[in-house]
């Protein structure tokens, strides 16, 4: 047992979800932040539970081959770039083992070959979406920056290597209108004030980008004198207002305001314009996003005969995306603004053979599905949050019996879980390709290919809907 502030020699030996080394020493587990895998460091025990210790690494003896000085003043206390301490090529090392890890230990997939990870050439300033936590002064000013690792402790910043240039120019206008405007930063133990975080989104496409302060209430004082500073930045295309009242960690309330300017920014993906709201979900890396909707479209096989599901769709990018090879894309998000968005995408494209539905994938994919049984399913996209398919969701995805699954996911744990679900199924992995989204940060990116295994029936059988008509209009060749 340790006690705090005991110093502990350690070797890591693999990095946790959130960016902590983890060691071992005397059968404990020590989660050690700045440190890396292959480091060995002089520990501070900072809290000393039962079979496991958080500590903090206080002196490098032996760095990892990969450590590197980072460049960014706020690296090891920010919460956001977890690998800084690693040369880039370490860092997709790592995510390329997380990934073969979890598909062999988790999936239990011992011979599945997963692809070497698709990284970026120029891994900085790749982000188009900034959030900053603002709360109480410290000193002066009003905080604003990010948080630290596992707390709500800001850390001030001014700027971040991992966003677009000159988004610096907007937090200093946000900053000076709080001084300006008596506009009170939130604080998170009271629950007063009134500004609780700067989003911006910039479309790298296009240059436009939208600010959005959430704020804990539906009036800000002397909105115009912030519009005003921000218009001088260029590319500010509008600011928004979201209201979030709740005593919460989710940013975003369900209320957007519009003060000035566009609410939503224009981007283009290959070929395909999207107007995005601060409301809806959008990958923040174009780059790779790029590749990793032509994997998805690689990987989906369309001829144009195909009917696709898009599930979990956000703004509708990859049924767009897929839209022009398939006969027919079906688009399931929960996001109401997110399909506002993906309906009026599909309009500005010229696109008319997609549809999209809001609610939850496993409600409205079964129900829709039991109401038409002969809408069929030729090919389903999932791309669902960090927790995986919904288990129903994977049940009725299995009893429509798609000739293929493409899996994106941003967590290789649940994907692992699911491919295993699916697997049993009767789908066989073809292919597992990750691609790095998040150069700095721990999370990876990945997409899987699932095939049908031929004369296979879905073993999914508890569903509460009727799949037999479905079936039976199937076999009737529909
Ligand atoms: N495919 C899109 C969005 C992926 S992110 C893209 O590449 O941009 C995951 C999306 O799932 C988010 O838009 C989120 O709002 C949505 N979501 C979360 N839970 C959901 C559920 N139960 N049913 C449908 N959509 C859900």
């Amino acid at each position: 047992m340790f006690s705090k502030n005991q110093i502990v020699p350690v070797t890591i030996e693999d990095i946790s979800d959130t960016g902590e080394g983890i060691g071992h020493v005397d059968g404990f587990t020590l989660f050690v932040s700045r440190a890396v895998p292959g480091d060995t460091v002089r520990a501070r025990i900072l809290k000393a539970k039962k079979t496991y210790a958080i500590a903090k690494a206080e002196e490098i003896i032996t760095p990892a081959p990969g450590r590197v000085t980072p460049e960014c003043p706020v690296a090891g206390s920010c919460g956001g770039c977890q690998l800084s301490f690693l040369s880039y090529e370490s860092q997709l090392a790592l995510k390329q083992k997380k990934v073969e890890d979890c598909i062999r230990r988790i999936g239990g997939f011992a011979d599945i070959t997963v692809q070497p990870i698709i990284g970026m050439d120029e891994p900085r300033a790749y982000r188009n979406k900034g959030q900053f936590p603002v709360g109480p002064a410290q000193g002066s000013e009003a905080a604003i920056g990010f948080y630290a690792g596992h707390s709500h402790r800001i850390v001030p910043t001014s700027c971040c290597g991992m966003l677009w240039p000159g988004h610096e120019e907007i937090l200093s206008a946000v900053r000076e209108y709080l001084a300006e405007s008596g506009a009170a930063p939130y604080d998170e133990e009271t629950g007063r004030g009134l500004v609780r975080h700067v989003l911006m989104r910039k479309g790298f496409a296009t240059g436009e980008i939208v600010v959005c302060l959430v704020s804990n209430g539906t009036k800000i004082p002397a909105p115009e004198t912030l519009w005003e500073r921000l218009q001088k930045v260029k590319g500010v295309v509008g600011l928004c207002l979201n209201v979030n009242r709740e005593k919460t960690n989710v940013i975003l309330g369900d209320r957007l305001i519009p003060l000035f300017g566009k609410a939503s920014v224009t981007d283009r993906i290959g070929d395909v314009q999207f107007e995005i709201s601060p409301m809806s979900f959008y990958q923040v890396n174009p780059v790779q996003t790029k590749v990793l909707y032509d994997t998805a479209l690689a990987y989906a096989g369309l001829t144009g005969e195909e009917t696709v599901w898009d599930l979990y769709c956000g703004i509708g990018t990859i049924s767009l995306f897929l839209a022009k090879a398939a006969k027919k894309v079906y688009g399931v998000e929960i996001v109401p603004e997110a399909i506002e968005n993906a309906n009026a995408n599909a309009r500005k494209n010229g696109i008319e053979n997609a549809e999209f539905y809001v609610g939850a994938a496993e409600e409205v994919f079964p129900r829709l599905v039991k109401e038409n049984p002969a809408i069929g399913a030729d090919v389903i996209v999932v791309d669902p949050p960090r927790k995986g398919c919904d288990e129903k969701l994977l049940a009725t995805m299995l009893a429509m019996a798609p000739e293929r699954i493409v899996y994106v996911s941003c967590d290789p744990a649940t994907l692992a879980r699911d491919l295993k679900i699916l697997c049993a199924g009767g789908y066989r992995i073809d292919r597992v390709q990750p691609v790095d989204q998040f150069p700095g940060s721990v999370h990876v990116e990945c997409v899987s290919l699932l095939q049908r295994m031929s004369n296979s029936q879905s073993k999914a059988i508890t569903l509460d809907v009727d799949m037999e008509d479905y079936h039976r209009i199937k076999s009737e060749g529909r």
